[in-house]
């Protein structure tokens, strides 16, 4: 690792106030802490969110489910109040990686890393989420905006992820076997403004597939989006699967995603 120096605030207002310069912060260290060792990431000041109690927790706030950035993937999988107001986002957060991934990694570096396969930003786009930090709101749909790029500005610190209890929703992944990363993963939502579709793993950024979600507003059933034909133009292509091939996993993931949601 390049050298770097360390701190660790108590509150969110500190933690905001030192990301003066070259600093980052510092979450469940999941992704930035690989890409440190293998030094493509280098920082001047590492502000650890670690002692931040304020950005961990649940709690519902109407009819939205409101959970905090430091709030570990496990805590999302085993709380009650997610698996009663979006069941689907428990069973997304109980998928991710392995245990060990699952009690380090957190909500807010998940989706402020946006890993094109990482399967948060599924479910922020999917169920039209609202990220909520120390400066503003921002709508899910206008969160992501490419390959590990996202709206945030620098030193913008995610607070808080607000996300719609839906009345049908479920997230279901081909998953890559080593890192259980999506290869494709495919979020759909019966909400009260129209289905969303959600895509992540299939290219440079997750993003909304329009003509499942046609198919889907004429008939809510699995045969109605395995029978769409997705465009292979400008998915990824790689050693784990060709652009067709992804292409063709939409449809498929999408099917099995509405009959889980179905079947709830
Ligand atoms: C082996 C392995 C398997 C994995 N499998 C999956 C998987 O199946 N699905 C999946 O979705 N993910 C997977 N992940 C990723 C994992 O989910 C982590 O959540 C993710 O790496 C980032 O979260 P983190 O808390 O570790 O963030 P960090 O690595 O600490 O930070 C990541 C980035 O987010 C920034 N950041 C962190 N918190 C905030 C905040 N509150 N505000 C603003 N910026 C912030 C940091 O500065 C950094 O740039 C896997 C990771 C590993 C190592």
């Amino acid at each position: 690792m390049y050298p770097f120096d360390y701190q660790r605030p108590a509150n969110a207002a500190d933690a905001a106030s030192a990301m003066r310069g070259d600093a980052r912060f510092l979450a469940g260290g999941q992704s930035l802490v690989q890409a440190m060792k293998l030094q493509l990431s280098a920082s001047e000041r590492l502000v650890d969110l670690g002692g931040v109690t304020e950005l961990r927790g649940i709690c519902m706030d109407g009819g939205n489910v409101v959970i905090g950035a430091m709030t570990t993937h496990a805590d999302v999988a085993a709380s009650a109040q997610v698996r009663k107001a979006v069941p689907a986002l428990a069973d997304l957060a109980g998928g991710i990686g392995d245990a060990m991934v699952r009690n380090m990694g957190t909500l807010g570096g998940a989706i402020a890393n946006a890993d094109p396969a990482a399967c948060y930003p599924a479910a922020v786009l999917g169920l039209g989420a609202t990220v909520r930090t120390n400066l503003r709101s921002i709508p899910g749909d206008g969160f992501f905006t490419g390959l590990y790029e996202t709206a945030l500005k620098p030193g913008e610190l995610i607070l808080s992820v607000s996300f719609p209890s839906v009345a049908r929703s479920a997230y279901v992944k081909n998953k890559q076997p080593a890192s259980r990363f999506a290869l494709v993963g495919v979020f759909v939502a019966q909400t009260s403004a129209g289905v969303r579709v959600a895509v992540t793993g299939a290219a440079g950024s997750v993003f909304r597939c329009k003509p499942i979600e046609d198919a889907l507003a004429k008939s809510f059933t699995p045969e109605a989006a395995k029978a769409v034909k997705v465009s292979a133009d400008g998915l990824n292509s790689d050693l784990h699967g060709s652009a067709a091939y992804r292409a063709a996993m939409i449809s498929v993931m999408a099917s099995r995603a509405v009959a889980a949601a179905l079947a709830r």
